[in-house]
């Protein structure tokens, strides 16, 4: 069925949406091969975002744990520090080719609120981004660099004044204005055709990663290990593998406090079905369907839901996805940046914790590679407060005192 990975996905949304999303996915099938499009997205990826960005294979970590090899894919080193920008920059000149002058966000943590701002600064697209007030005043950097970047930044008060009232405000904003408005979703959720054009625009990292690794190793990996929110650089590095049995795909989900606890944000080891943003998938919800709180020190990972595509990838077993919790996820981020010189986001500190823990136990001759989603400056003030919390911790457990 159009707009469904076996049986998840769809467009689950009220009447008045149908026609926007049938719109949209019109004109993406319409203009996705267009040369000129193809053409002017692969001009400002490479001249602007900084792409191809670079294969870093690790020496140090290797040499103190023993087992695989190892290699970052950097998306780190993108303009703006994540690879939110790969989709933003090619879903705006998208929506300006449909002929929209106007775009509308939401943003929970400020980074796809950045990552939009930034691109419709360089085309000189208006840019409107909602935000929950709550978030907002946790994230006052990236409040500020959305200011500056020159969007009009909208304050939500109504609800949790957190990202679900956002996602609420700037789907009203598109209905009222869709004549001129395009919605740029930042990850591969919601409603089709979202899930399959955000996941098309992120499989640029895989497309890369894979003939950088060819070109270093003359194969493909024997792992490729992603941190999995929503799952769009996940499935942006694993389209460039996906088709290639032997190599065995590892989505890292946020188990938060830990996966047992009620505080994670795991909905593809612990959750259930259910309907999320418009989209059938695992979830995380109550014996009531109401939609439960989640917890992760990263804040890219905090979201109840998951891509519809990761759903499909689970039940049919092509990957596997498992958890990282956050103690887990701060040891790695420590570890990299003295280790290896470099500082990566809480989120993709989650898939480099799995990696740690899986190439020692593995032959030398075997390859991970580790998709490093982002760079780690904005996570500073709560890596560094997470870490001093870890040490008091580590020292009363050496005290032998239960906590
Ligand atoms: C937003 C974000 C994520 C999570 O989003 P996905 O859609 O799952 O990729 C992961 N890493 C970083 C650095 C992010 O900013």
């Amino acid at each position: 069925m159009n707009g469904f990975f076996g049986q998840f996905g769809g467009a689950f949304v009220a009447e008045t949406l149908i026609r926007n999303l049938e719109e949209l996915e019109h004109e993406y099938e319409r203009i996705k091969e267009d040369a000129a499009f193809r053409n002017e997205v692969a001009a400002i990826l490479k001249h602007f975002v900084g792409r191809p960005t670079p294969l870093t294979p690790l020496h140090r970590i290797p040499s103190k744990l023993g087992g695989a090899k190892l290699y970052l894919k950097r998306e780190d080193l993108t303009h703006t520090g994540a690879h939110k920008i790969n989709n933003a920059l090619a879903q705006a000149l998208l929506a300006r080719k449909i002929g929209k002058r106007r775009i509308v966000a939401e943003t929970g943590a400020g980074q796809h609120g950045v990552a939009v701002a930034t691109v419709c600064s360089l085309l000189g697209i208006e840019c409107v981004v909602y935000m929950g007030a709550v978030d907002a005043a946790r994230q006052a950097p990236n409040v500020q660099r959305m200011k500056l970047l020159g969007a009009d930044l909208r304050l939500v008060h109504a609800g949790q004044q957190t990202l679900k009232d956002a996602i609420g405000e700037a789907i009203r904003d598109w209905i009222t204005n869709v004549h001129d408005t395009h919605y740029l979703l930042g990850s591969a959720v919601g409603p089709h055709p979202f899930p399959k054009i955000v996941a098309d625009f992120q499989s640029i990292i895989g497309e890369e990663a894979r003939e950088q690794i060819w070109e270093a190793e003359g194969r493909s990996p024997d792992y490729v290990v992603a941190c999995v929110g929503g799952g769009s650089n996940a499935i942006g590095i694993f389209n460039g593998f996906i088709d290639d049995p032997d190599v065995k795909l590892i989505g890292v989900q946020a188990a938060g406090e830990g996966i047992e606890s009620s505080k994670h944000a795991a909905p593809l080891v612990k959750g259930s079905l259910g309907i999320v943003q418009g989209s059938f998938t695992y979830m995380l919800q109550d014996a009531y369907g109401q939609i439960l709180e989640t917890h992760s020190i990263a804040p890219g990972l905090d979201y109840p839901g998951v891509g519809p595509q990761h759903s499909y990838l689970k039940d049919s077993g092509r990957v596997e996805y498992t958890s990282i919790n956050d103690r887990e996820a701060l040891k790695a981020f420590e570890y990299l940046c003295r280790t290896e010189g470099i500082l990566p986001a809480l989120e993709s500190s989650h898939a480099v914790a799995y990696a740690l823990k899986l190439a020692p136990t593995l032959s030398e001759d075997k390859i991970v590679l580790v998709n490093l989603s982002g760079r780690g400056d904005k996570d500073m003030n709560q890596a560094m407060e997470g870490l001093e919390r870890l040490a008091q911790l580590e020292q009363l457990e050496l005290e032998g005192v239960t906590v």
